[in-house]
C-alpha cells in the first residue's frame, strides 16, 4: 500500500545473538531497548528517550541487523525505508512519503522506524539547494521528529556510510540524539560472525580454522564474512552432489574460500 516495508515473523527474527561482534552497539542499543520496555523507570530520573539514533560506518558491518534486532528485542514493529525512497522526481511525494510513514508508525504501540541510507536524503541542504524538493523532503522529516513525544513509542533509526555530508540540523539534540559508530570487526569479532554463519549450516570446521580464516581476513566486513562462509557451503554442497563423502563444510573449504575472497577484494 505504500513504501514501507513491514516485517513480522520469523523470517527476519533477528536477534543479538545473531550479531557478531558491535559489543559497544549492542550496549548502547540495549539501554534504549530497556527503555521501551520499561519507560517509568527511566522517566522518575527525568531521563528521555533518544528520539533517533544514528549507526554510522562501513557497508555491510550489520547496522540493519542490529535495527532489526532493536524491533525484535523490544516487541515493536519494524518499517524498513531507504532513504532514496524519498528522493522522487514528482514534486511533493517525497514528504508525502514521509507523512505516511510516520502515521503508519503512529498507528502501532511501539515502532522502529529504519532509515538506510539516510545520507541520500539528508544532505546538507544548502550544499544542494537547487534541489527543492529534496529540501522539503527533509523539512519533512524534521518536522515530523520534531513533532512526537518521546513517549509516544516511535524511535527513528537511521544508518549511512557518510556521516560527515549529513545536515546538521539532523544531529541537533531531539533528531537524532544518540550516534553509534560501527566499525569494521577486529579479529575476534571475525571468529564471532564467521562461526554465527557456520552455525546455521552443515559444518566440520573446527576453531583452528576459523581463526585462521579470521586472522586472514583483515579489513572484510560482516556481510564479506558472511558471503565467505556462504561459498564455502556451495562447495560443500558440490561434494555432497558428487556423493563424495557429506556435504560438510571442511576446513579447506572455508580457508579457499577466504583466499579467493581475499585476491578479489585486491584485484578491485
Ligand atoms: P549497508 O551499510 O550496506 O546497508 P549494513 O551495515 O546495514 O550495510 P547489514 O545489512 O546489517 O549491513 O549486513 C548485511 C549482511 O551481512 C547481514 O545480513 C549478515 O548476513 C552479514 N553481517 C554483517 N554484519 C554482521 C555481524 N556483525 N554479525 C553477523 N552477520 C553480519
Amino acid at each position: 500500500k505504500n513504501s514501507n516495508h513491514l516485517f513480522q515473523g520469523d523470517e527476519n527474527m533477528v536477534l543479538f545473538s545473531d550479531i557478531g561482534g558491535n559489543e559497544f552497539a549492542k550496549s548502547s542499543l540495549q539501554e534504549i531497548i530497556d527503555y521501551i520496555k520499561s519507560p517509568d523507570d527511566y522517566s522518575s530520573y527525568g531521563i528521555r528517550l533518544p528520539k533517533g539514533v544514528l549507526l554510522y560506518g562501513p557497508p555491510g558491518t550489520g547496522k540493519t541487523l542490529l535495527a532489526k534486532a532493536v524491533a525484535n528485542e523490544c516487541g515493536a514493529n519494524f518499517l524498513y525505508t531507504c532513504g532514496s525512497d524519498f528522493v522522487e522526481i514528482f514534486v511533493g511525494q517525497g514528504p508525502k512519503r514521509i507523512r505516511e510513514m510516520f502515521k503508519e508508525a503512529r498507528s502501532y504501540k511501539k515502532c522502529i522506524i529504519f532509515i538506510d541510507e539516510i545520507d541520500s536524503l539528508g544532505y546538507e541542504r544548502n550544499k544542494q539547494s537547487l534541489c527543492k524538493e529534496a529540501d522539503n523532503t527533509l523539512n519533512q522529516l524534521l518536522s515530523e521528529m520534531d513533532g512526537f513525544q518521546e513517549s509516544k513509542g516511535i524511535t527513528v533509526i537511521g544508518a549511512t556510510n557518510q556521516p560527515d555530508i549529513l545536515d546538521k540540523a539532523l544531529l541537533r539534540p531531539g533528531r537524532f540524539d544518540r550516534k553509534i559508530k560501527i566499525n569494521l570487526p577486529e579479529k575476534a569479532e571475525r571468529c564471532d560472525i564467521l562461526n554465527i554463519h557456520l552455525s546455521k549450516r552443515m559444518t566440520d570446521v573446527t576453531q583452528e580454522g576459523v581463526q585462521e580464516v579470521a586472522e586472514i581476513t583483515k579489513n572484510f566486513s560482516g556481510s564479506e564474512l558472511e558471503n565467505i562462509v556462504n561459498e564455502a557451503s556451495f562447495a560443500a554442497y558440490r561434494r555432497a552432489r558428487k556423493n563424495i563423502r557429506q556435504g560438510k563444510i571442511r576446513n579447506d573449504d572455508i580457508k579457499e574460500c577466504a583466499q579467493r575472497a581475499i585476491q578479489e577484494k585486491e584485484s578491485l
